[in-house]
């Protein structure tokens, strides 16, 4: 595709943004009211932010606890309009346009040029298009470079960001440096003017970002809960600007009455067992907490409206950094006093004084009690929060059960596999 043969057009229909969302991404979706938006913790040391978000569906949905909400994010004012200001081609940033390139096909009486839909992108406006279609904040691709080389009339920049594209080293220390958006290689490069309906076919579609649903349909009939940290960053080994992460600070943006556009993704594999009287060994530090909520919330119900009988224990393990950063507290507190978690343990990693630990110390605390519940009681084991965390329990787990279970290396190993075959071991993972 050249600037001559990709072109903003006359669109055939003009849809809703829901509808044109559904088109873009082929997914069914679901406008939600905000109902509630807080802060749950605060570190302001250290930035670190987490935010509830009650949202209410306008049309039926259903999930499960563990199930996933799938946000359809928006890109930040500032950054679109940066973007935006530099761009070639653009009559009307808020008319309907659909993007269409031009095929070329072979006919006995020659070559004939049809504009025919670019089908990655339906019929929106061009300041909707870099809003909710393009990805502007993750660093440019060689791809993307290489096109935005072309487009500037300075020279000395053109050939900078061509270095970019031709040696990788430079590439990566420079991405890994400044992890620039699109608004901040336009400031560093500012002969740059790339055409709009060129750059919108090179630039990847922004992508839905998940969260873990934190409520209920029993406890909270047509409502979705999520629990969502606040992604900022210092880019330049943190001298540089602040970066804020897409999703989350949109979604802490909103206001009571602000709508999103979204979908659920269920997931089977991290469901609470039929079994009400099974055990359930909940690890989840930071917004790994997030599922368990929504697990409690719902068995809460299950044991005091429907009049369940012999539930099993819940323990839960949550970890964060500082006191302040500890999620539900008051919940976990009043759920352990009516019984429907047993245990609720908290480790702080970075505070001052003496206790300094882990959750993975957590569950070796408990470990012979823990051992017994999943070797004998048929319990199950949830983990969710980041990979390395998620690694760091696993390994823990096994030199627990290695102890207190009488058994050798290779037997922990063994049980810890079965416990998976038996989906006995249930993962979230999140984030690196
Ligand atoms: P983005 O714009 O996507 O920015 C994040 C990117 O910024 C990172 O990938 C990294 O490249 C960069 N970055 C971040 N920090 C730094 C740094 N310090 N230095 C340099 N670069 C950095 N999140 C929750 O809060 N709650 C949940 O319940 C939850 N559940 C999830 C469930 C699943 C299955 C998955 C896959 C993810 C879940 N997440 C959850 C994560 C969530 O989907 C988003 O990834 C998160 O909110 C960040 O998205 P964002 O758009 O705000 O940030």
């Amino acid at each position: 595709v050249t600037e001559e043969t990709v072109r903003f057009g006359r669109p055939t229909t003009e849809l809703p943004v829901i509808n044109a969302l559904e088109a873009g991404f082929r997914k069914s979706l679901v406008t939600y009211e905000v109902k509630e938006n807080k802060t749950l913790s605060e570190h302001k040391e250290t930035n670190a932010e987490t935010i509830f978000v009650d949202l209410q569906p306008k049309s039926e949905i259903k999930y499960v606890p563990g199930d996933h909400i799938g946000v359809m994010p928006v890109n930040r004012k500032e950054i679109v309009d940066a973007v935006l200001e530099r761009l070639r081609g653009v009559e009307d940033l808020d008319k309907i346009v659909q993007l269409k390139i031009m095929k070329e096909t072979l006919t006995p009486t020659g070559t004939v040029k049809n504009w025919e839909r670019y089908e990655r992108l339906p019929p929106a406006s061009i300041r909707n298009i870099y809003t909710r279609f393009l990805d502007i904040t993750t660093p440019p691709t060689t791809k993307v470079l290489k096109y935005l080389a072309e487009s500037c009339t300075d020279e000395a920049e053109a050939e900078q960001i061509n270095e970019l594209v031709t040696d990788s080293n430079k590439y990566h220390d420079w991405i890994s440096f400044h992890y620039p958006h699109l608004a901040e290689v336009f400031a560093q490069f500012p002969s740059c003017r790339p055409q709009a309906a060129l750059l919108a076919t090179l630039l990847s579609p922004l992508q839905p970002r998940f969260y873990s649903i934190s409520s209920s349909l029993l406890a909270h009939p047509q409502r979705v809960h999520i629990t969502v940290a606040v992604v900022v960053y210092k880019t330049q080994n943190g001298e540089g600007p602040m970066h804020y992460g897409v999703c989350s600070n949109y979604l802490k943006s909103l206001q009571p009455g602000d709508e999103i556009i979204a979908f659920i993704r269920h997931k089977p594999s991290f469901q609470m067992p039929k079994d009400i009287s099974a055990p359930l060994i909940l690890v989840g530090p930071g917004t790994g907490i997030a599922p368990f909520r929504g697990f409690w919330h719902h068995r809460r119900h299950l044991i005091k409206e429907l009049v369940s009988h012999n539930p099993g224990p819940v323990w839960l393990f949550f970890g964060c950094r500082y006191k302040s950063m500890e999620l539900y507290k008051e919940e976990k507190e009043e759920a352990v006093l009516d019984g429907t978690l047993h245990k609720a343990r908290l480790a702080l990693s970075k505070e001052e004084g003496d206790h300094r630990k882990y959750v993975q110390a957590l569950l070796e605390d408990e470990g012979a009690e823990m051992t017994r519940l999943l070797v004998e009681e048929h319990g199950h084991f949830y983990v969710c929060g980041d990979c390395k965390m998620a690694d760091d329990v696993e390994q823990k787990l096994e030199e627990i059960i290695q102890k207190h279970g009488d058994m050798t290396k290779e037997d922990a190993k063994e049980f810890i596999d079965s416990l998976r075959n038996e989906n006995r071991y249930h993962e979230d993972i999140f984030g690196i």
